[in-house]
């Protein structure tokens, strides 16, 4: 099949039939629902990318496994190389999209799987690592898109999987046949999940030996029945619906809940069942991955919003003022070192028993936790240049009334050379690129918040060997 287009994504997710609710309606079309198809935009924007001569190199490789060219949202890495085109790759798309372009938490769970599955098998002579090989090449010959059903949507926080009073707080197996498994309980947060052609999932946290019906991992097409996606609320969501005031031109980010209402899996679609141990190896593979994601992504946002605070600031005749020259080589300097950091971890990966590589968790954490706060610079950065009409622009409407139209486009005008039009609209991407939620609160809480990054950091480090250091430059014999 190789590698599709960017119509033959959309036609393919037009294609499906998914059980989707959004503002109290259920959604008879989602490639024609102007919110979706924004988010479904930014998808298709890895393929249109893919698909130019000039990233070629970076964004299509052969895949070992079936020796054909494939688009490396889909290729579990095998080298140094591939952790380190992941990061690339995600900046590329970022900085095209000024948004999520939901595609990386997919190829975060295949490598993770890749590596998992493997050690589960290892263990218990089971057939998941075969189970999960098939499925890759289904992706990889048809380059499809998957969503990570990661979170759960956890109940009672205090309380472990089998302890919550409603059983159904964490996804678990409710019914075991010769055929496969059913499951029931719901994933919160899911980026994308209709712009995705399978819905991969796996446990939300460490389980205990009480937790067996938890400990469960395996993927589904995301229009299967049982699967409900109900899309969430971001900020700016119903500019999309009104065709109004949009600020990003193209692109958007959605999160449904999605509910698995009884879903059955075929055996040959699991990945893990009951190997409870394993699960806590299975979360922090895919965290470790997901947060190095974010660095190259976010990133490659930054840079979007550096364009966007240097063209307003020739807009609004302060492109000479000192400060905020400053403040974007503050914006500058957060983008690299956040980009620096998920390299890094890229540079410093290890091959696993499995053959497939895995990054540094710690530099991968360490790149979230510095996301997690410089990204809130970084827009406060670019808001301080931009000035107080990320705040409260008036809308598109106002300025085609005739009303008060020529009014505004008089009073919005700053330097005489560049169209108020273009001063305006640039002011709408400034907006959309601070203030919409579902893609900003990603920088605090997506791939895990920011505490589960701290206690990674701790427990990956290796503190002995510092202590060793120290004590050995004060002196003390061991
Ligand atoms: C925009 C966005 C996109 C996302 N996309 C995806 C996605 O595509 N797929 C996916 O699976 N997930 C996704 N996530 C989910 C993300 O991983 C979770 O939001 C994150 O793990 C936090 O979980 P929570 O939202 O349930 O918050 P909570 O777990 O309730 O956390 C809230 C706070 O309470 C603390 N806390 C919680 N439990 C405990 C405890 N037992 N002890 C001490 N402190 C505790 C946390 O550290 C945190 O500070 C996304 C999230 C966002 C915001």
């Amino acid at each position: 099949m190789g590698i599709k287009t960017k119509e033959e994504y959309i036609a393919s997710i037009g294609a499906l039939k998914p059980t989707a609710y959004m503002f109290g309606k259920k959604l008879t079309s989602i490639v024609d629902n102007p919110r979706l198809r924004a988010g479904i935009e930014a998808t298709g924007a890895t393929y249109e990318l893919a698909n130019m001569p000039e990233n070629k190199d970076l964004m299509i490789t052969i895949s070992p496994l079936i020796n054909e060219p494939v688009s490396r949202f889909t290729l579990p890495p095998a080298s140094i190389e591939d952790l380190v085109a992941r990061v690339k790759v995600n900046r590329k798309v970022a900085n095209y999209v000024g948004t999520c372009h939901q595609r990386c938490t997919g190829l975060d769970c295949l490598s993770t799987l890749a590596i998992v599955t493997y050690d589960i098998d290892k263990k218990y002579g089971t057939n998941y690592n075969k189970n999960f090989t098939e499925f890759l090449k289904h992706m990889q010959k048809n380059d499809l898109t998957a969503n990570a059903g990661v979170t759960d949507v956890k109940g009672d926080r205090s309380l472990a999987p089998h302890e919550q009073v409603d059983k159904d707080m964490f996804v678990r197996v409710v019914e075991k046949r010769d055929d496969g498994i059913v499951v029931r309980g719901a994933k919160a947060h899911q980026t994308g999940s209709l712009s995705s052609h399978e819905i991969i999932v796996i446990p939300t946290r460490a389980m205990g030996k009480n937790d067996k019906d938890y400990s469960v991992s395996f993927a589904v097409p995301s229009d299967t029945k049982g699967l409900i996606h109900v899309v969430g609320r971001s900020s700016l969501d119903m500019r999309e619906l009104d065709g109004c005031d949009i600020g990003n031109a193209y692109y958007s980010k959605y999160c449904p809940t999605l509910i698995f209402d009884n879903v059955f899996v075929p055996w040959e679609r699991v990945f893990m069942c009951g190997e409870t141990e394993f699960a806590s190896e299975m979360v922090i593979k895919f965290s470790s991955f997901h947060r190095q994601s974010h660095g190259g992504c976010k990133s490659g946002k930054i840079d979007c919003m550096v364009g966007a605070a240097l063209t307003l600031m020739d807009y609004n005749g302060t492109s000479k003022a000192g400060h905020l020259k400053q403040k974007v080589i503050d914006m500058i300097h957060r983008a690299e070192t956040l980009y620096g950091c998920c390299l890094a971890s890229s540079y410093e990966g290890k091959q696993q028993p499995s053959g497939a590589y895995f990054i540094d968790t710690v530099l991968a954490n360490a790149s979230k936790i510095h996301e997690g706060k410089e990204m809130a610079e970084a827009t406060r950065l670019m808001i301080d240049a931009c000035g107080g009409f990320v705040a409260d622009l008036p809308s598109d409407r106002d300025f085609e009334n005739p009303d008060i139209g020529d009014l505004l486009k008089k009073y919005l005008k700053a330097v005489d050379t560049v169209p108020v039009e273009n001063r305006v609209k640039m002011y709408r991407l400034a907006e959309k690129l601070a203030l919409e939620s579902a893609d900003t609160i990603s920088d605090i809480h997506g791939g895990g918040s920011p505490e589960a990054h701290r206690v990674t950091i701790f427990r990956e480090t290796d503190v002995e060997s510092k202590k060793k250091a120290a004590r050995r430059l004060a002196g003390i014999k061991e």
